[in-house]
């Protein structure tokens, strides 16, 4: 029977799991899952802890399901909680908040979990962290503290978006470097501090959204480079887009060019009626962030449809777009394009854009762009911007996730050797080089490895739009059909692994 290694038990982690039940049927036999990772917050992740609910889940229920072929498994879910998913009369999306869709991952893995233990599977659980990664013949041994675990196939889902530390401020009293969880780091926050959170994006929404249910009476300044606040998500409306699809693509000349999307872009748009050059202004050329979010929640309700069109289009075949792009394009968008098309590719939920007005009608919030540097001064630190002003702060948070954020500290020591060994190489665009096919890791000759998979934000150099879940539920399938497909193993050779 087949031994598979999960390392990593995140939402990642989740969604390989659900990947696994939903195929087992496929493999020659039941076999054994072999879960790593510590016990606390197994499933939810970063994203999803048990945390302040004034947070929210930023796409609809029916976008996040745990299981690529039942787009409803999560509706179904939340149905059977009485908790409203579908959008109200207006049209208006209404969002689980993200500690309650964390129970929903909990419940989905269990009932996976149950599935593969009803098909004669069986379940082991390592309640440590991964030290070591390496091959051994036709298996790969798992190393952490207390011993070793040896599996036939093993798949990386171990995360990222480890938050970069860019003006060195970690261990400075009042600089908080992890806003994670919310009420740990904020709900202790004076009510009048005047706050500076470096970055806009939805970290920084979420810790607008926790500052404020925690009663948090100061000013507090999003201060980034870009100066972009996340989009607000428009109606909800019944968009397939039929120009930018997987067809489509494929007909392109290869490489395809920025200019080659841009076009199929603008017949999505156009023929739907859309309004194209106002989608491509608000993308390429954004208005000040309180103009452009005031001016988007206005917009929210209407019956324009591009922006949904082409918003749908990102989570269809975004990944393979950029499979696909031009080399000097992707380093463009890395380089000058990221924040804007992430921007508009994740949008906020209305309600929260609400509030984030209301902060702006109170003066209670700012957003600025052109961040500098940020120091110490004093018993509070300035933040100093490329135009030569400075603003004064009592506490920063640091709610940056840059193109190139590092890897989760918890899994360097175990990358690193990897890397040292030649089992994992760089991406040139961060994390790890995989198969694009398969997620196979590639090793530095850039051979494919039958036995090592990578999964989640370590393939961000490889497929670039890495942090939905839709997008985790189809790499973790086609991980999963790629190990049901590969031969049974023969009789484990030597190195027997301690458990
Ligand atoms: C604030 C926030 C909000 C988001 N909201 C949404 C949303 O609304 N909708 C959406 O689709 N996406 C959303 N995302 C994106 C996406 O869902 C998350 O990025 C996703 O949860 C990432 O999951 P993960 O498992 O890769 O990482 P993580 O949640 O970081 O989990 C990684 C796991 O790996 C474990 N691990 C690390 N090192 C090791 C090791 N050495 N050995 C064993 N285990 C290890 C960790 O303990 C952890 O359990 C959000 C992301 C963030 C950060």
């Amino acid at each position: 029977m087949p031994s598979i290694g999960v390392i990593g038990c995140g939402t990642v982690g989740a969604t390989m799991v659900a990947a696994l039940a939903a195929r087992h049927e496929q493999f020659g036999g039941p076999g054994e899952l072999v879960l790593v990772d510590r016990p606390e917050g197994r499933w939810r992740g970063r994203a999803y802890q048990r945390d302040t609910e004034a947070v929210l889940a930023n796409g609809p229920m029916i976008g996040m399901s745990l299981y690529l072929n039942d787009a409803q498994h999560g509706v179904r879910w939340a149905e059977a909680k009485g908790l409203a998913v579908h959008p109200d009369e207006r049209g208006v999306h209404r969002f689980l908040s993200r500690p309650v869709y964390g129970d929903y991952l909990e419940d989905g893995v269990e009932e996976a979990l149950e599935t593969l233990r009803a098909a004669g599977w069986s379940i082991r659980s390592v309640e440590e962290t991964a030290t070591g990664v390496e091959r051994d013949g036709a298996g790969v041994v798992i190393r952490y503290a207390s011993g070793s675990v040896r599996v036939d196939q093993a798949v990386l889902c171990v995360g990222g978006r480890a938050d970069d530390d860019a003006y060195g401020l970690n261990g400075t009293p009042g600089y908080i470097d992890d806003p994670y969880p919310l009420r740990e780091a904020l709900a202790e926050v004076p009510q009048d501090a005047e706050i500076a959170v470096i970055g806009s994006g939805m970290i920084a929404t979420d810790v607008l959204m926790a500052l404020r249910a925690f009663g948090h009476r100061g000013r507090v300044t999003l201060a980034s480079r870009s100066g972009l606040l996340p989009s607000v998500r428009r109606k909800a409306a019944r968009v397939l887009p039929a120009v930018l699809t997987a067809e489509r693509l494929a007909a392109l000349p290869r490489p395809v060019r920025m200019a080659d999307i841009a076009a199929l872009a603008r017949e999505e748009v156009e023929a739907a009626g859309g309004d194209f050059a106002a989608v491509a202004a608000d993308i390429m050329d954004p208005a000040p962030a309180e103009e452009r979010l005031r001016r988007q929640l206005d917009d929210a309700l209407s019956d324009d449809i591009g922006t949904q069109l082409l918003q749908r289009a990102v989570i269809e075949i975004g990944q393979d777009l950029w499979l696909a792009l031009d080399e000097g394009d992707r380093e463009e968008v890395l380089r000058t394009l990221h924040s804007r098309l992430w921007s508009f590719a994740s949008p906020i939920p209305q309600s929260t854009a609400v509030k984030l007005v209301e902060l702006c009608d109170e003066k209670r919030l700012r957003v600025r762009a052109g961040i500098e540097t940020v120091e110490r001064d004093g018993d509070g630190f300035l933040v100093r911007y490329e135009d030569g002003a400075a603003d004064r702060a009592d506490l920063v948070v640091n709610a940056v996730t840059s193109v190139y954020r590092p890897e989760p500290p918890s899994a360097g020591g175990m990358l690193g050797l990897a890397r040292t060994s030649g089992l994992l190489a760089d991406h040139p665009h961060g994390g790890i080089r995989v198969d694009e096919v398969t997620g196979r890791a590639l090793d530095t000759s850039g051979q494919a490895d039958d036995h090592l998979f990578v999964l989640g934000e370590l393939t961000r150099g490889a497929y670039y739009f890495v942090s939905a879940v839709a997008a985790f539920t189809r790499r973790a399938d086609e991980i999963a059909a790629a190990l049901a497909e590969l031969p049974a193993p023969r009789a484990r050779d030597a190195v027997p692994a301690a458990g």
